[in-house]
């Protein structure tokens, strides 16, 4: 599997560094942001090191799917399917992203003020 030694998110696959994972399978990974901007924080990840959204291709078209159907999952264990999330990837230094290994924020447990930071 493609794997970047200093990406922190591929040594948190790797359990190189801990994390507060809520789901795990063969392609994906699950887990609670270290800084949470809400009561339910949780970024999800592709094992596989693509270094941001622009990065996905044709061959990855399997990862998107499952990563949507995740969220819907972890939305309902969460309790925030119906009062409702946001759904962030940031992509590049307009976009504000710090970690270059591509992941979904779920974001809920309050209602989000737009935009944040
Ligand atoms: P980005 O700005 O790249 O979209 O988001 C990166 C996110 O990763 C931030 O929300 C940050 O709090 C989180 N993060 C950075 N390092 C770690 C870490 O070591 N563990 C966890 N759980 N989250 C991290
Ligand atoms: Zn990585």
């Amino acid at each position: 599997m493609n794997s970047d030694p200093n990406c922190i998110f591929c040594k948190i696959v790797k359990a190189e560094i801990p994390s507060d994972k809520v789901y795990e399978d063969d392609h994906l990974l699950a887990f609670r942001d270290i800084n949470p901007a809400a009561p339910t924080h949780i970024l999800i990840i592709p094992k596989v090191h693509i270094p941001d959204n622009n990065a996905f291709t044709a061959e990855d078209d399997h990862l998107a799917g499952r990563m949507f159907k995740l969220v819907r999952e972890l939305a309902q264990q969460e309790g925030i399917a119906e009062s409702g999330y946001r759904l962030i990837m940031n992509t590049g230094p307009h976009g504000g992203q710090e970690v270059f290994h591509a992941h979904l924020h779920l974001i809920g447990g309050q209602r989000m003020k737009y935009p944040m930071g």
